[in-house]
């Protein structure tokens, strides 16, 4: 029996330092100490020995038993070890690679050419009003002196939302809410979204205008030019020809639109101003008396004057963009390469 367990602590260490894994390793230590593995098996004569012999073969036997724990315990632990030192190697993080960048966004070239109109207003002592989207008759038609037959309330051109409210088609109303809520002298800007049943290549249903306008007593002609002139050179550059033309809308009187020579080709003439060397950029004029009336302004007491212009045509002429769907597309090629 000493012999028998002598052969089986050998074959058992081995078999231990062999096992290149875990579980191997677990099942070994099963098969030779487990409840039914070969140590119980050998033990199981034990009755055969004599009273003396006995306590020597157990003895032995626990000496066996405690030998082959404490070489599974260690074998156990390096196996551990090896398989945390191989998933380090497999995990291993390269510090030395480089970083992926994250992409920065870029602002919209509508926003982009909106904060500049703003701030080159604000220069001239204009400050910034807002108002609502969804715009009810009154303000975006009645009190600016357009009619109930007038063509622009045509179905063609307006988003009806109900008999009293639409989209709003220009940003004028804004005009009509600040001359209710303020008494002049006035000096504001309205950029903001107008919707208009229009679309092709040149219009979109949804598109960007800026509204200006100043009441003061004693406001002429002269400083719709001046202010008009000094925001088209600031924007467009000192040398930029600027020319008013007579026009004709139903809230201002006199009325102009104002063209400023052809950045493209410089005032010589091609294919973008049609070859006459001037682009229209804005209509303005002065306040109708009329308008005045539907805010109850004294007109024998102020007088003032309005502008508005398309802000994604601003935008194409100051960067070069030929076709005005690109500003809804939303192709990141295009939006990258705005950077503020
Ligand atoms: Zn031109």
């Amino acid at each position: 029996m000493e012999q028998q367990l002598e052969v089986m602590l050998r074959e058992a260490h081995q078999a231990m330092l062999d096992a290149d894994n875990e579980a191997d390793l677990q099942n070994i230590r099963v098969q030779y100490l487990g409840k039914k593995g070969r140590l119980t098996a050998i033990m199981k004569d034990m009755g055969k020995l004599s009273a003396e012999q006995r306590p020597i073969v157990g003895a032995i036997a626990n000496k066996v038993k405690d030998e082959l724990s404490e070489v599974f315990e260690t074998r156990m632990r390096a196996l551990k070890q090896q398989h945390m030192a191989k998933r380090l190697e497999q995990e291993r993080i390269d510090v030395t690679l480089p970083g992926r960048h994250q992409k920065i966004g870029t602002k919209h070239p509508v926003t982009l050419i909106t904060e500049e109109l703003v701030q080159i207003f604000s220069y001239l002592g204009f400050s910034v009003a807002e108002g609502p989207e969804i715009e009810e008759d009154f303000y975006n038609f009645e009190a600016l002196n357009l009619p109930k037959d007038h063509p622009a309330r045509d179905m063609q051109d307006t988003f009806y939302i109900s008999d009293n409210e639409v989209l709003r088609t220009h940003t004028s109303p804004v005009q009509i809410r600040s001359m209710l809520k303020h008494q002049p002298p006035l000096r504001i800007i309205a950029p903001g979204t107008v919707y208009r049943r229009d679309s092709d290549i040149t219009h979109s249903p949804m598109f960007h205008q800026i509204e200006g306008f100043m009441v003061d007593e004693n406001i002429t002609f002269g400083d719709l030019k001046g202010i008009l002139t000094a925001f088209i050179t600031e924007c467009f550059g000192k040398n930029v020809g600027v020319r008013f033309r007579p026009s004709f809308f139903p809230f201002t009187e006199p009325s102009a639109e104002v063209d400023m020579q052809c950045v493209i080709c410089g005032g010589n003439g091609c294919r973008v101003c049609k070859n006459s060397g001037w682009l229209e950029i804005l209509g303005s004029g002065m306040i109708d008396p009329e308008v005045f009336a539907s805010v109850n302004y004294s007109s024998e007491k102020y007088s003032g004057f309005a502008f508005g212009m398309g802000l994604e045509r601003i935008a194409m002429l100051k960067y070069g963009v030929n076709d005005l769907r690109l500003f809804f597309e939303n192709d990141v090629r295009f939006l990258r390469q705005f950077h503020a």
